[in-house]
C-alpha cells in the first residue's frame, strides 16, 4: 500500500524551509501532496495560480511530489486524496499552540487522519514567508531564503525588477 501525506499551507510564496520539510516527508512517505490552500478571505500576495505555479517549478525535479489547491475543509481534501497523514512544519515554539489546536480540531473532525510535525534544519527555524516578502519589498537580498524564481518572482511583484 503506498503511504501518501499531505502537505497543506498558504505558501505565499515557497522557501527554502518548505523545502525541507518537503524533502523530510519524502523520506518517511512514498508520495506527498502539496496543498495550496484557496482562501479568498486570506489576503496573499501572490494568486493561488501563482504559488501553484511556483511550487511545481521548484519541485519539478522531485518524483513522488503533486502540487494542487484546495478549499473546503483540509481533512475532506486529505480523505479525497486516500492519505491518511496531515505534514506540517514546527519552527519555534511559538507555531506550537496553534499546531496543536489545528491538528486536535482535525482529528475530532475525521479521526482516522492524523498530523505529524516536522522540525526543519536550524537556520530555516527563524524563516518564514512574511519575513522574505518583508524583506524584498525593502530592497533586500532573499538569495539565501527563496529559490531563485521566486526571489525573481517577489521582486517582479515589488516593481524591483527592470521592465
Ligand atoms: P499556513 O498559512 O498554513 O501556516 P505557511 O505556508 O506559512 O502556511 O506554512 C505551511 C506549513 O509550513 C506550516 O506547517 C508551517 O509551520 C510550515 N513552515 C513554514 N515555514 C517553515 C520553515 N521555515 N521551516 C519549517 N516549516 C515551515
Amino acid at each position: 500500500m503506498t503511504k501518501i501525506a499531505v502537505y497543506p499551507g498558504s505558501f505565499d510564496p515557497i522557501t527554502y524551509g518548505h523545502l525541507d520539510i518537503i524533502k523530510r516527508g519524502l523520506q518517511i512517505f512514498d508520495g506527498l501532496t502539496i496543498a495550496v490552500l484557496n482562501n479568498p478571505s486570506k489576503k496573499t500576495l501572490f494568486s493561488t495560480a501563482d504559488r501553484v505555479k511556483m511550487l511545481k517549478a521548484v519541485v519539478a525535479s522531485m518524483p513522488r511530489v503533486e502540487v494542487t489547491s484546495f478549499d473546503g475543509l483540509l481533512v475532506d481534501f486529505v480523505i479525497a486524496q486516500k492519505a491518511k497523514v496531515i505534514i506540517r512544519g514546527l519552527r519555534a515554539v511559538s507555531d506550537f499552540e496553534y499546531e496543536l489546536q489545528m491538528a486536535l480540531m482535525n482529528r475530532k473532525l475525521a479521526k482516522t487522519v492524523d498530523t505529524i510535525f516536522l522540525m526543519p534544519a536550524e537556520p530555516y527555524t527563524y524563516l518564514s514567508s512574511s519575513l522574505v516578502k518583508e524583506i524584498v519589498a525593502r530592497g533586500g537580498r532573499a538569495a539565501k531564503f527563496v529559490p531563485p524564481l521566486v526571489e525573481q518572482e517577489l521582486r517582479r511583484k515589488f516593481s524591483l525588477t527592470k521592465k
